[in-house]
């Protein structure tokens, strides 16, 4: 596997790539690696020639010093995992490569930023399309791979593909999950062993949710029900629980047999924040 540390170096490397008009698949991650991040690099390598992972940290995208302070880093077990599941090229860019100055350009993203992640994480999504805009000017993928589990970020980079014809295959994959159901996050190993057992009340909620839902129940009755839930459970806070479209992520008032709705929750165990979805 190829490790490219400089915006040019990662050019020549790409520049000779596709002048034998290779499919080039990108998945952009921050790193700490896990099974989630692998599916996503499985199914590039399945779908194209190439495969381009990129681990970055990226700060303009965290509202939290904390979070960006204490991040997960794990860089040579993740070169290996890479390695393993088949990865051509790791971009490795370095603060400085990616933000040679304080960016100026900004994106203001509309409803996306007063709902849910967006109204939580203040600037949060103005970071996530930046850094990913450079980067999918830098690498010019075919195919790029996200997973579901960031389902807003999903809609953010897709409206953003659309509205500035980046023209790239944008390719949602499904929640990775531990054994008892807890999504995989790199965050997840910031929690200690206390904090790892009663994370798992966030998909146990969205199933509830969802059972609840199929059963008849109404969404208003089915937030209160999440929210009650959540008042039972020590060491947990939530922040929000919404039952929206999947595609536009409006809050819906009903459940309709010809829309597909997600169940999105979010919340702090202890100091981590995480986030989960369902879509029914
Ligand atoms: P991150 O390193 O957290 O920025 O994530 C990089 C990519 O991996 C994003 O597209 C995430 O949505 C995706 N991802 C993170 N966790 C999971 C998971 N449990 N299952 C599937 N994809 C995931």
């Amino acid at each position: 596997m190829q490790i490219i540390e400089d915006n040019g170096k990662l050019r020549e490397y790409l520049t000779s790539q596709h002048l034998s008009g290779v499919k080039l698949g990108f998945v952009p991650t921050m790193g700490a690696l896990h099974e989630g991040h692998l599916s996503l690099i499985r199914e590039s390598v399945r779908n194209n020639d190439i495969t381009l992972c990129s681990i970055f940290v990226n700060p303009t995208q965290f509202n939290n010093k904390e979070d960006l302070l204490h991040y997960p880093k794990n860089l040579e077990v993740d070169k290996s995992m890479l390695k393993d599941a088949g990865c051509d090229a790791l971009f490795l860019p370095s603060d400085e490569e990616m933000y040679p100055n304080e960016p100026i350009i900004g994106f203001t993203l509309g409803y996306l930023n007063n709902i849910m992640e967006g109204s939580f994480r203040e600037g949060h999504f103005n970071g996530v399309a930046l850094i990913v805009a450079k980067l999918f000017n830098l690498v010019r993928p075919n195919n790029a791979y996200f997973g579901q589990k960031d389902l807003q970020q999903f809609a953010v980079l897709n409206i953003m593909v659309k509205e500035l014809f980046f023209g790239i295959n944008m390719i949602k994959m499904p929640i990775i999950r531990e054994d008892d159901g807890l999504a995989m996050s790199s965050r997840n190993r910031r929690l200690n062993d206390r904090e790892r057992k009663v994370s798992v009340n966030f998909y146990k909620a969205l199933l509830l949710a969802k059972e609840n839902l199929e059963l008849g129940g109404e969404v208003g009755q089915t937030k209160k029900l999440v929210e009650d839930y959540f008042k039972t459970i020590d060491q947990v806070h939530l922040e929000y629980f919404e039952i929206v479209d999947s595609e536009t992520l409006l809050p819906v008032n009903s459940i309709k047999k010809n829309i597909s709705v997600a169940l999105c929750i979010a919340g702090y165990v202890g100091k981590i924040r995480l986030i989960d979805n369902l879509i029914l």
